[in-house]
């Protein structure tokens, strides 16, 4: 009996050693941490949200609420224990980061056909097969050996992450628990009260902009000056952009009324609650990589966190990834080295969902072929399938990418617009189901 060997026990390592032992296999799981950890790792816990806790959109409308319904569907722990551990974020699957990496690990550690091992590995396994999924932060040490077997075409740029600030140092006297679009009939009460939002009028909002376009930044190095992913872009980039581009972008008032005001607020910065005790709320899309003295001072300014407790500072991060076109076959295997295989960020997706989604896939993929079978692929017509599709057949330069519709084929017929998204999303959930049992 062949046994597998992965690498790193983040979301695609842990969904995929979990996939091949529930298929009968034995598995090997390699992690570093705690011994050795991350920038971004705070603990030793398996599939650690290193940023935001939230997994995004529960809504199958949504590319990533069908992918997250299309992994339930194919039997995923992480997307299970991920439902199993949420927390109140509106229509966003949002989890208590802590008990939900403790259930991974404990179902992990659990299993009796995944042994896990605590080391740092330095270069690619000799054992095959292997799957590599060593994530955004792959060590230096194994980068480069991977860097040495495909080229120069691994490529590194930064992202950046967002502050928490505690609950209770916020100014409940300014600010106001409002979702977007509250609707009663779509949401409960706590999860409207899952979003708190600091009000801005006009002059606050233009000084702010202007004191976020001042401040100074974390100075890249040399190998990091290339471009930020554009899902993720620091607050102050998004700030030099324009004065506006903040207005219209994570400080848009949209959907919200100020119930001390009863008016819109010019602005709004939103905070999305953290944890289940309630005692967090991260800072919605305020990745940054301003200084820590930057943070504390312009951060400051947002009404309502002018005594704010900062218990993460955002930060800059590494991101490491292959250009999957070109290294990788359509199984997720490198064409420089047989039986090696990647899963997860490195490849090239982006996000939770979307990286334990790969882990899944390879593994799939992986249990065809130690079965004799030809690996069968996900329709295309599946988020899983685009997905796929995306890293084999995307045009140059690669850029990693969330699931979004624009990677599955359009609708065949004619649909209204409002329909068109539930009819994908009809379409891959029934073509995924006839996936997974054609696999059984
Ligand atoms: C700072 C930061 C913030 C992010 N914020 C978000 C966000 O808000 N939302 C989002 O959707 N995505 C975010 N991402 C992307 C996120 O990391 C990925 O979506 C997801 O964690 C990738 O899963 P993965 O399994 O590929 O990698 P990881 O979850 O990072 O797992 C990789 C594992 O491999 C281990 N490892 C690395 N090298 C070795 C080695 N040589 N030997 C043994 N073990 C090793 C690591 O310790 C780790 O446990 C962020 C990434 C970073 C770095």
């Amino acid at each position: 009996m062949n046994i597998v060997t992965v690498v790193g026990a983040g979301l695609a390592g842990s969904e995929c050693a979990w996939q091949l032992a529930e298929q009968g296999f034995a598995v090997r799981l390699v992690e570093m941490r705690p011994a050795r950890t991350t920038a971004a790792h705070q603990t030793g816990l398996f599939a650690e949200l290193v940023c935001s806790n939230s997994l995004r959109s529960g809504d199958v409308a949504n590319a990533v609420g069908t992918l997250k319904q299309e992994l339930l569907a194919c039997d995923s722990l992480i997307v299970r224990l991920a439902h199993q551990h949420r927390v109140p974020a509106g229509g966003a699957v949002a989890v208590d980061r802590l008990s939900f990496a403790q259930a991974v690990t404990h179902a992990i550690c659990s299993h009796p056909r995944i042994e896990v091992v605590q080391e740092h590995l330095d270069a690619i396994p000799k054992a095959r097969p292997c799957v590599l999924a060593t994530g955004p932060l792959t060590s230096d040490a194994l980068a480069s050996d991977l860097s040495r077997v495909l080229g120069s075409d691994n490529l590194h740029y930064y992202d950046a992450i967002a502050p928490i600030v505690a609950a209770d140092s916020i100014d409940w006297d300014i600010v106001f628990k409002q979702s977007r679009y509250d609707r009663s009939d779509r949401q409960s009460e706590e999860d409207a009260q899952a979003y708190v939002n600091c009000p801005l009028d006009r002059t606050q909002y233009e000084t702010f902009v202007s004191a976020l376009q001042q401040a100074d930044r974390v100075r890249p190095h040399a190998f990091e000056q290339s471009q930020f992913f554009e899902g993720c872009l620091p607050i102050e980039e998004m700030a030099q952009r324009g004065p506006m581009t903040l207005a219209f972008g994570p400080m848009k008032p949209v959907g919200l009324m100020n119930p001390r005001t009863h008016e819109r607020p010019y602005a709004v910065v939103q905070l999305r609650l953290e944890n289940r005790e309630k005692t967090a709320y991260n800072i919605v899309g305020f990745q940054t990589r301003l200084t820590r003295p930057e943070q504390n001072r312009v951060f400051r300014m947002i009404p309502g966190l002018e005594n704010a407790e900062f218990l993460r500072w955002g930060a800059i991060h590494r991101n490491t990834f292959v250009d999957a076109p070109a290294v990788l076959d359509e199984t997720l295997q490198l064409r420089a080295l047989d039986g090696v295989f990647l899963a997860g960020q490195i490849t090239g997706v982006e996000g939770y969902v979307e990286s334990c989604a790969c882990g899944l896939l390879c593994a799939r993929l992986l249990v065809d072929r130690l079965n004799g079978r030809i690996p069968c692929l996900p329709p295309e017509t599946t988020t899983m399938g685009g997905l796929l599709r995306y890293l084999s057949q995307s045009r140059k330069p690669f850029q990693p990418s969330n699931i979004t519709w624009a990677h599955v084929p359009p609708l065949e017929g004619r649909f209204k617009k409002h329909e068109k998204k539930a009819a994908l999303a009809a379409r891959a959930l029934r073509d995924i189901e006839v996936w997974r049992d054609a696999q059984r």
